[in-house]
C-alpha cells in the first residue's frame, strides 16, 4: 500500500513540484515588496539630493556649450516630487 509519505517522496523527485510548494511563500514575499514600493511611490528614478525621494530623473541631454565638441554632455535632472533641478556634465568620450 502506498502511504502519503511515499507520495511525498515521489513528488520531491519532480522539480516542478518543488517550485510549486515554494510558490506561496515567494508570492507572499513579492506581494510584500510590491506594497512597500507602492507606499513609497514610483521608484524608477535616482534618489533626490534634496528630498531623498526616488523621483530624481533625467530630463534632457545636450552638448555642453563650452566642451560639447570634446564629448561633454550636459544632463539636466529634475525631481518630480520637490522640483529640485541639477545639471551634471558627463564626459562621453572618457567611458
Ligand atoms: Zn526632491
Amino acid at each position: 500500500m502506498i502511504s502519503v509519505k511515499d507520495i511525498m517522496v515521489i513528488l520531491d523527485k519532480i522539480p516542478i513540484w518543488k517550485q510549486l510548494i515554494g510558490l506561496p511563500s515567494r508570492i507572499e514575499a513579492l506581494e510584500k515588496r510590491v506594497s512597500e514600493l507602492e507606499s513609497k511611490g514610483i521608484t524608477t528614478g535616482d534618489s533626490c539630493p534634496k528630498c531623498k525621494a526616488k523621483t530624481f530623473e533625467l530630463i534632457s541631454t545636450a552638448p555642453d556649450p563650452l566642451f560639447g565638441e570634446m564629448g561633454v554632455q550636459k544632463r539636466l535632472y529634475k525631481c518630480s516630487a520637490c522640483g529640485f533641478e541639477e545639471s551634471k556634465n558627463v564626459d562621453t568620450f572618457a567611458s
